[in-house]
């Protein structure tokens, strides 16, 4: 089944200048890539987005992180784009992520790890609509 997926060039990324490095992987992996800008989120913005992950040790961390300087959102398409792309970006410690994953590849440590994907079909489809109008997905 064709689906569709949500993903990030985190801030840490961006700064180390991986973001065409990172695009090129995903494309080389068969992803096509439907929808992408570069923007900056606030605080609040990025306490939106990981909602889930309120009453977690690490929120503020994250929260801060996220909001610390540019990123590259985008949608992106192919058979089975959610599992697949989990599978491309590797574990979220890079120290445990497996060799050619873009978290081995471009990752710092479990907090700056380049990247991010979305898990489910639900967190996808709240993702994209969180980052994307309809007219920027034709
Ligand atoms: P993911 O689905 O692999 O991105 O991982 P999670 O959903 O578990 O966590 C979301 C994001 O929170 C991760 O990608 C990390 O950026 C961050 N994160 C997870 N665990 C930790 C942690 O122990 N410390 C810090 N600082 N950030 C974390």
């Amino acid at each position: 089944m064709v689906q569709r997926t949500f993903s990030i060039v985190k801030p840490d990324a961006v700064r180390k200048g991986f973001t065409a490095a990172i695009l090129a992987e995903v494309e080389k992996a068969g992803f096509k890539l439907v929808s992408i800008k570069r923007m900056s989120l606030s605080k609040a913005q990025a306490e939106g987005f990981y909602y889930v992950h309120a009453e977690r040790g690490f929120f503020d961390e994250l929260t801060t992180f996220m909001s610390s300087g540019p990123i590259f959102p985008m949608v992106l398409e192919k058979e089975n784009a959610i599992a697949d792309l989990r599978k491309l970006m590797g574990a979220t410690d890079p120290a445990k992520a497996e060799e050619g994953t873009l978290r081995k590849m471009f990752a710092s440590s479990i907090g700056e790890n380049a990247v991010h994907g979305s898990d489910a079909e639900d967190t996808a489809a709240f993702e994209i609509g969180y980052f994307f109008a309809g007219l920027e997905l034709k």
